[in-house]
């Protein structure tokens, strides 16, 4: 049948596409770890004909024929294939939509524009990133003009990130959650005033660092025949291929939970690298769905099993034999010490709690910018305007204030949310995985990770990109995602 090559053509094609990705992306974890500094010039040259090549046999006209084909003989309501047709449609679409000169005009000012925020950071002078962001801006909107829109311009750039997400709805979704945090963010806080802030400095070698999150990641389950740590600046996880996941952290030797809460961050997503179906790597039911449920996995692992009171209960005296000089303090001054809430200027650096306000004012700024609601030389004064309102102070500098983050100079726009929409649903599906398994909290109390590991692996990794992230949502907890249940995880979590 004519429809059955199609499809075994574009499969084979969609193969070939990620035998390129993969090995882009190994070069890019080479670059971050053990690359020689005077190698990047010859690696950027890598990657960009890479890039080229990748783009030049995914939008050549014979794939959309066969996409078409595939499309024409019904294969869309076929269970196995119907899921890779439409999303091979979604990848297509974009790729040919985009004009070349649009795609290395970008490349083009965005390398440029990396370069001067680096250097209008340091100064923190806004005026000289100004003018290249604005450009940015500029060429951002005809990218999503010509992938399409709909309501807003911007719902272009967010479907990217998270396939199916619309601004009003999360703009609905993240009002919520602001007017609930910022009634409690000031009643979580007052429970910390007694906490001393560096109460976990001291000496941490980092050989032991390595054992101990060795140790955890083990028994979260990550597979180190199939994947490794290493150090980096900034930490990342990259799903390198099947059976290769690579992980990097970066140590402090006066402080191990920097690298120790990375470990943890990095593993959620190696596992569920770790737990795609390896028989359809390259193809769509074999890749994540989205980024904002790949952070789902990296914050449940973090934060509602890694911050929690019944992890460090087992695993205090573990960390311990490691460095002696937490064996004066307590579990619960420990506690108090790796969750401490406080309102602050860095997004990197907050708490659970006050994050997704600095994720609320980075979505309501950036979708301002591109529906063209705000002008770029007026971006510091709104949002300095917009902090006051949602954390009670005043920015000192634009350094720590809108520009802190990189994601703009990248071209990012659409981005931020998908942080948030991670947080929420990690909530939500940590509550479900609970509430399916009358066991589990049980075997969590234990320091056992396996039924929660096989509960996200059956109801969120093997499913690849079958489902938009909010059927997935809909399928694993039963209910669209929503903020209440976040609230009342930190709600029960600071009740004390
Ligand atoms: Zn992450």
């Amino acid at each position: 049948m004519k429809s059955e090559a199609a499809y075994n053509d574009l499969l084979k094609r969609s193969r070939e596409v990620s035998l390129i990705s993969s090995t882009t992306s190994l070069l890019g974890w080479d670059q971050e770890t053990y690359m020689p500094e005077a190698g990047v010039d010859y690696r950027a040259e890598q990657m960009g004909y890479f890039a080229g090549l990748r783009h030049r046999i995914w939008t050549a006209p014979e794939v959309g024929d066969w996409i078409k084909s595939c499309e024409d003989a019904g294969l869309l309501n076929d269970a196995e294939r119907g899921p890779n047709v439409r999303e091979l449609r979604r990848d297509y679409d974009r790729a040919v939509k985009t004009p070349p000169d649009l795609v290395e005009e970008l490349a083009r000012v965005t390398t440029m524009a990396q370069q001067s925020w680096q250097e209008a950071r340091k100064e923190s002078k806004f005026g000289k990133f100004a003018p290249l962001l604005d450009k940015i801006i500029e060429l951002t909107r005809r990218q999503a003009d010509c992938w399409g829109w709909k309501e807003s311009r911007y719902d272009a750039l967010l479907d990217y990130y998270e396939p199916g997400a619309t601004s009003t709805e999360t703009a609905k979704l993240l009002g919520d959650l602001a007017g609930k945090l910022s009634a409690l963010i000031p009643i979580f806080q007052k429970k910390f005033e007694k906490v001393p802030a560096n109460r976990l400095k001291g000496n941490y070698a980092k050989a032991e660092q390595q054992a101990f999150n060795r140790e955890v990641a083990t028994a979260f389950g990550f597979d180190f025949a199939a994947g490794r740590i290493d150090a980096s600046t900034h930490p990342f996880c990259s799903g390198v291929g099947p059976k290769d996941c690579r992980m990097t952290t970066r140590y402090d030797e006066t402080d191990f939970t920097d690298s120790f809460f990375s470990v943890l961050h990095e593993c959620g997503h190696g596992l569920y690298d770790q737990g795609l179906n390896t028989d359809h790597f390259g193809t769509p039911l074999g890749e994540a769905v989205s980024l904002g449920i790949h952070e789902t996995q990296s914050r449940l692992w973090e934060n509602q099993v890694g911050r929690s009171r019944a992890f460090w209960k087992h695993w205090l005296p573990l960390a311990g034999k490691h460095f002696p000089g937490l064996q004066k303090i307590g579990g619960d001054e420990f506690w108090l010490a790796i969750n401490r809430v406080e309102p602050s200027f860095i997004r990197v650096d907050a708490d659970e709690a006050t994050y997704n306000l600095h994720i609320v004012l980075r979505f309501e700024m950036e979708k301002k910018l591109i529906e063209g609601e705000l002008k770029t030389a007026d971006l510091p004064a709104a949002w300095n305007a917009r902090f006051e309102e949602l954390f009670g102070l005043k920015v000192p500098d634009d350094a720590r204030g809108c520009l802190q983050d990189i994601h703009w100079s990248g071209g990012g726009f659409g981005y931020f949310p998908t942080y948030t929409l991670g947080n929420l649903n990690a909530a939500q599906l940590y509550r479900a995985a609970l509430k399916q398994n009358a066991g589990l909290q049980g075997e969590l109390d234990r320091g056992a990770y396996g039924s929660l590991r096989q509960w996200l692996k059956t109801n969120v990794h093997q499913h690849g990109r079958r489902y938009l992230p909010r059927e997935l949502m809909q399928k694993a907890t039963g209910e669209p995602t929503r903020a209440d249940y976040f609230i009342d995880y930190l709600k029960a979590k600071f009740d004390f």
